[in-house]
Parts: C-alpha cells; sequence; structure tokens
C-alpha cells in the first residue's frame, strides 16, 4: 500500500474498538464482504455515503447504479480527494484498490466498466459504508 498523509491514525486497539468485527475485517484488514450480502447493495434511497471508519462523505446517491455485482455501485466519489487508488495484484488479478483517503480503510476496487460518462464502477463494500438519508424538503411553511 502506497504510504500516504492520513489525517485520522489510530491504533489496531482503536479500530478494533470502534468497529463491528465486520467492519474491522473489511476496512483493516481489506476482506470482501460476501455479494449480495450488504445493507447498502439494493440501497435506493436519496442521501450521503459516508465511511465507516472516519465519517467522511465519500459517495453521493445520485453517483449509486445499479451493476448487478452484489455490492454498492457508484459512477464517481463524492470528490476526487476523498479516497485514494492503489494497485492490488492479490489473489492473481490486477486490481485497483479504493481507500479513505482520510483512515486509510479499504473500501473496495475501482473498474472501468461502468456507465457513461466516468465509464467507472466503484465497487465498494457495504460494510464500510454508512448512510444518511436526506430528509424530503419540510413544506411547513414557518409562520
Ligand atoms: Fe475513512
Amino acid at each position: 500500500m502506497t504510504e500516504t498523509a492520513q489525517e485520522m491514525v489510530r491504533s489496531d486497539a482503536e479500530w478494533r474498538a470502534h468497529l463491528t468485527p465486520e467492519q474491522y475485517r473489511i476496512l483493516r484488514e481489506k476482506d470482501t464482504e460476501r455479494p449480495f450480502t450488504g445493507a447498502l447493495t439494493q440501497n435506493h434511497e436519496t442521501g450521503d455515503y459516508h465511511c465507516a471508519g472516519c465519517g467522511t462523505l465519500l459517495f453521493m446517491s445520485g453517483a449509486k447504479f445499479d451493476s448487478g455485482c452484489g455490492w454498492p455501485s457508484f459512477m464517481i466519489p463524492a470528490d476526487s480527494k476523498v479516497v485514494e487508488e492503489h494497485e492490488d495484484i492479490s489473489f492473481g488479478m490486477r486490481r485497483v484498490e479504493v481507500t479513505c483517503a482520510r483512515c486509510g480503510g479499504h473500501l473496495g476496487h475501482v473498474f472501468p466498466d461502468g456507465p457513461k460518462p466516468t465509464g467507472l464502477r466503484y465497487c465498494i463494500n457495504s460494510a464500510s459504508l454508512t448512510f444518511t438519508r436526506q430528509e424530503p424538503h419540510s413544506t411547513n411553511q414557518e409562520p
């Protein structure tokens, strides 16, 4: 993994205390949740997807699409600076790993088979994300 200047650095014990066992296994040990099991794969609500490790806004619902791959899929991050990409040659494949720029947490991989205009598919573990639903604007008029 590329060495970066991460804003949030926690010890292994701190991460274990902060994350669920599944989140720890994926974010800190680069595991992958089984396809079609993640809580957010089929989420179609409007809102924001934050890093489960540090809370950084990573993806927005407008960029989410139904890829059929079994993991939440996005065309583009919320901002190019919030994620980092690293060559990953594990398991005999050449892939591009995506991590959170702030805490270094493993998010998933990005593949060049997404829809236009980006042509990218950010294939992200549900366990690496927390979703915040955007409340519909109230129609109540304050007096
Ligand atoms: Fe993070």
